[in-house]
């Protein structure tokens, strides 16, 4: 068959930097904080569309950090990130077009939990009617029908977890960060979300970095799995790349203990 033939090469994107699939590109990615300490130290990974990409490592290794960086709430040292093949390195966070759940929740206190679901959809000017309805489906879909009209300060941390979680959602984001999401739930409600998130990646075509210090909640979400330590990628690959091919030490023993 000829290349003009094929029905592979018809379909074929321009090319991009790296693969015509690559979403999110970090080069030299470094972070040192103003008292010195090296958080993240020159890091490089790629993240293709369409992928559940999840960065485990323990605690203090740089995830969010890294994620902190990605979505510009942070000064870089040094290194560069590209989405979509353009540089956003230097783009403040509202430009960049990136959802990003915190760690912290940061929902507005003085709006309710609707309200905080609701208000990014009233910034980006979508109409009444739409709103409600996107805003009701979230509720729905994160088990927050009952809570609505409540204020974060009476939730749970769990709730307040799915309050935020919902705010990112509602938005639609082609590229979505989100950073130890589900840590405030109990198992069950766990595993109900990670099969929400996976319904939403499916549905909204959303690309995801999700970071966990949780081996087996990896395993379970990712299509790439980026392993940190100490501010360094260990390792990144498939999920049966990382797990039956670990190519360190500390890959191996990280992974080890869920095998
Ligand atoms: P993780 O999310 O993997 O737990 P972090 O990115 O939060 O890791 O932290 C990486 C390193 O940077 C840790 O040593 C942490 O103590 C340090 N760190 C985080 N935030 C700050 C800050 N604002 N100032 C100084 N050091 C920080
Ligand atoms: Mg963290």
């Amino acid at each position: 068959m000829s290349e003009m033939n094929d029905p592979r090469m018809q379909s074929e994107q321009p090319e991009q930097l790296g693969s015509s699939r690559t979403m999110l590109g970090v080069s030299g990615l470094t972070k040192i904080y103003p008292d010195g300490t090296l958080a993240v130290d020159d890091i490089d990974f790629a993240v293709e569309a369409g992928d559940f990409c999840v960065i485990i490592g323990p605690s203090g290794c740089g995830k969010s950090t890294t994620l902190h960086s990605l979505v510009g709430n942070l000064d870089v040292t040094a290194g560069t990130v590209n989405l979509n093949g353009v540089e956003i390195t230097d783009q403040p966070t509202h430009q960049r077009d990136i959802g990003l759940v915190f760690q912290d929740f940061q929902l507005f206190p003085h709006l309710s939990v609707s309200e905080n679901i609701e208000y990014g959809l009233e910034q980006l000017g979508i109409d009444d009617q739409k709103r409600r309805q996107r805003t009701e489906r979230l509720l729905e879909m994160m088990q927050l029908e009952n809570l609505a009209d409540r204020d974060p300060e009476e939730l749970s941390a769990g709730q307040k977890q799915r309050v935020a979680l919902a705010r990112s959602l509602v938005l639609e984001p082609k590229l979505l960060l989100l950073d130890e999401p589900l840590g405030d739930m109990d198992y069950k409600l766990q595993k109900r979300m990670e099969r929400e998130l996976l319904r939403v990646h499916r549905e909204f075509d959303t690309t995801f970095v999700y970071v966990t210090h949780d081996q087996t909640q990896a395993m379970r979400l990712a299509d790439q799995i980026i392993v940190m330590n100490d501010g360094q990628v260990e390792q990144s690959g498939s999920v049966e790349e990382i797990y039956n091919s670990p190519n360190t030490a500390f890959v191996s023993a990280f992974v080890g203990d869920s095998n």
